[in-house]
């Protein structure tokens, strides 16, 4: 995949908003709705030409139906749809509403936006409290525990569209006027509604242009003039009656998978299988997580402190892209848990340590938008940080630390999972539909779908036994809180990091290593941790009473992280590695062919694993990634990013690699 700038040239929405209180786009000299009935129109322009009353109704228990937007603005489209699906729609069925929007509005501008519709609340309210962390690229936002999904596209439609892996079954083709935003209204766009159209997928828009009726029209949608609401004489609907153009490679298609009974197991109760479950259940599926320790979040995901810090590239890899819109995610998601206790917004700081890092981060500051991420001189940082430190740095405004254990309970607090403790699932075996996790002879349980959850151990299965994972050892020292280490009000990274205390206690980390796996701390990566500390800022060391003399009295906690060759993580379905080689054993020739022949998956086997020290910022969207791939819903990641983290990613690199 190529890489390309992270945030092309990325603006935020400026708003001016007339005598009435109505917002106007300064950029494009647009309204954003009807000054006569902004919610009316939109009842007539999209809800009604989608025909959704009829059309949600009609969903039945685990039945989704997804809406395309293009031009999220105020929302009110959004907010308009899930009213109405709240009326009419069955327990059970689920929205997704994917939407594009080049120019987000600023929460305070939502915020007076949506004050102008009362009628709303109920809607909006939830949007504003969610409404939090959306950076460039795909930001996913859940609602009513995952009964409407939001989708937003943060870029230009152009850009945005051809990423998304998505069967819409309703457009609502707005965005500013034809005439003020002639860029928007192109034939490549309406060839991505096609691409991304469901047989009979329904469309809307408020414009009656010509060339938009005829571009529409050749692109594969019988297209009607109908009457329009207030001074607009006329608006277009239309209907899709091309055929659907097949896009992905046989090894990244969805498999299709449809079990008679939506059960699941999940092995593993860390971040990973606890994202995966709780995805699971929010879609209706009974679930049970097993896990051979006593509690979840044992082993990885039991630090007390993860650190939410972003690895991002201002080259728009698959990783920085994943990193972006897995941050979004979970910070949303930390707004459910107790703040202070569970999870800090404390901001991060990463120092710039050297040159070389100092380079670095001045390229990741032109890159990506202020609020993200920004350079702070150093005696900014040192106030804002409330201790001194070695040099100024790349301040990351939202970020901050997260308990995991508290994350991992709160995915599993949910009455479709049970938790089944001291189960060490050793085998895994077909029986029909069934999958049977085997521990010693013994069935402990059985369902249709696995999901492979736990870490390096998701290899230990003789179906699973090629995954390329890694372990790295990584030791956390925990330092006593003093009263002058309080000043601490951010988290610090440099080489090493260091978090405000939690329950009077620093986590301070985390060491790497490839060579050993020993469970026990070690003195040594004590001592390295408290030199780290050292390096992050000489005043916390002396404030935390650090003293090497003292490593035989430290605390601290050892855990295997797992990883792959290429450092992204696996999501996603699994095949039959003996027979993928044999079903496109032609790459092996000729790299650029497309055999003809089917994926041969192993039908409901799944895995969530590798997320590296990255868990925190990963796993809880891997969670909705891995669920979309199994529902057939659009994937909340770039189509590029999902196969960057689809597990057959490694048997195509043998095929054509012979490596
Ligand atoms: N649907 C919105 C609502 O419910 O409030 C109103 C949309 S407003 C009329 C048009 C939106 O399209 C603006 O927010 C604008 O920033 C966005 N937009 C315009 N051109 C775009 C493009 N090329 N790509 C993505 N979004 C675009």
């Amino acid at each position: 995949m190529p890489d390309r700038p992270a945030t092309p040239a990325f603006q935020p929405a400026e708003l001016d908003w007339d005598a009435s209180g109505q917002p106007q786009s300064r950029h494009y000299g647009d309204v954003y709705f009807s000054r006569a009935s902004g919610l009316e129109e939109t009842r007539h322009v999209f809800l009604a030409q989608n025909d959704l009353a009829r059309r949600f109704a009609a969903l039945t228990a685990g039945q989704h139906l997804v809406i395309g937007e293009t031009g999220f603005g105020t929302g009110l489209n959004f907010l308009c749809a899930w009213q109405l699906f709240d009326e009419v729609a069955p327990t059970g069925a689920r929205l997704h509403f994917v939407s594009v929007e080049k120019h987000p509005l600023t929460h305070a501008d939502l915020a007076r936006a949506l004050a102008l519709w009362p009628q709303l609340q109920t809607q909006a309210q939830p949007l504003l409290e969610q409404y939090l962390a959306i950076h460039p690229g795909f930001q996913q936002l859940v609602f009513g525990g995952g009964r409407v999904v939001l989708t937003l596209l943060i870029g230009d439609v152009l850009e945005a569209l051809p990423s998304l892996d998505a069967r819409v079954d309703a457009w609502f083709l707005d965005g500013f006027a034809p005439a003020k935003n002639p860029e928007m209204w192109q034939p490549a766009l309406f060839a991505e509604l096609a691409r991304l159209s469901a047989p009979g997928a329904t469309l809307g828009t408020f414009t009656s242009a010509g060339f938009v009726r005829r571009g529409l029209g050749e692109a594969g949608f019988d297209m009607q003039r109908v009457p329009g609401f207030g001074h607009k004489r006329e608006i277009l609907r239309g209907h899709f009656v091309g055929s659907a153009t097949a896009t992905a490679k046989p090894w990244y298609a969805r498999p299709a998978f449809q079990p008679r009974q939506r059960r699941a197991l999940v092995i593993g109760a860390g971040l990973a299988g606890c994202a995966s479950a709780a995805s699971l259940a929010a879609r209706g599926w009974h679930v049970s997580v097993l896990e051979r320790h006593a509690s979840p979040a044992e082993e990885g995901s039991g630090n007390p402190q993860g650190v939410l810090y972003l690895k991002l590239s201002a080259h728009g890899t698959a990783l920085s892209r994943l990193v972006v819109a897995g941050f979004g995610y979970t910070r949303r998601l930390l707004r459910h848990l107790q703040q202070g206790q569970d999870w800090d917004a404390c901001g991060v700081l990463q120092i710039a340590y050297d040159d070389e890092e100092r380079a670095r981060q001045a390229e990741l500051a032109s890159a990506f938008p202020a609020d993200l991420v920004h350079p702070l001189p150093r005696a900014e940082a040192e106030q804002l940080a409330g201790v001194a430190l070695p040099d100024g740095g790349l301040f990351y405004p939202e970020a901050g630390w997260a308990h995991p254990p508290a994350v991992c309970r709160w995915l599993l607090a949910q009455p479709n999972i049970e938790l089944l403790r001291h189960r060490e699932v050793l085998e895994l075996r077909r029986d029909g539909e069934q999958w049977q996790a085997v521990c010693n002879g013994e069935v402990l349980v059985e369902a249709p779908l696995v999901v492979l959850a736990g870490a390096a151990e998701a290899a230990r299965f003789s179906q699973s036994a090629w995954l390329p994972l890694k372990r790295i050892r990584g030791q956390i020292t925990c330092l006593p809180a003093t009263a002058d280490s309080a000043a601490l009000r951010t988290v610090l990274c440099a080489k090493g990091y260091v978090a405000p205390a939690r329950d009077g206690v620093h986590t301070l980390g985390a060491s790497f290593n490839f060579q050993q796996t020993d469970p026990a701390p070690s003195e040594a990566e004590h001592l390295s941790n408290l030199e780290q500390l050292a390096g992050v800022s000489e005043d916390l060391y002396r404030r935390l009473h650090a003293d090497p003399a003292q490593v035989g009295r430290l605390e601290g906690r050892v855990a295997m992280r797992c990883t792959s060759p290429d450092y992204l993580p696996l999501i996603g379905p699994l095949a039959d590695a003996e027979g993928f080689a044999e079903a496109f054993a032609a790459l092996s020739k000729n790299a650029r062919q497309t055999p003809d022949a089917p994926c041969p998956w192993l039908d409901g086997l799944y895995v969530n694993t590798a997320h590296g020290s990255r868990g925190m910022i990963t796993t809880l969207l891997s969670g909705e990634l891995l669920a979309a791939w199994i529902e057939g819903e659009p994937l909340p990641l770039p189509r590029e990013v999902a196969e960057a983290c689809h597990p057959n990613r490694f048997l195509l690199r043998k095929l054509i690699r012979g490596s």
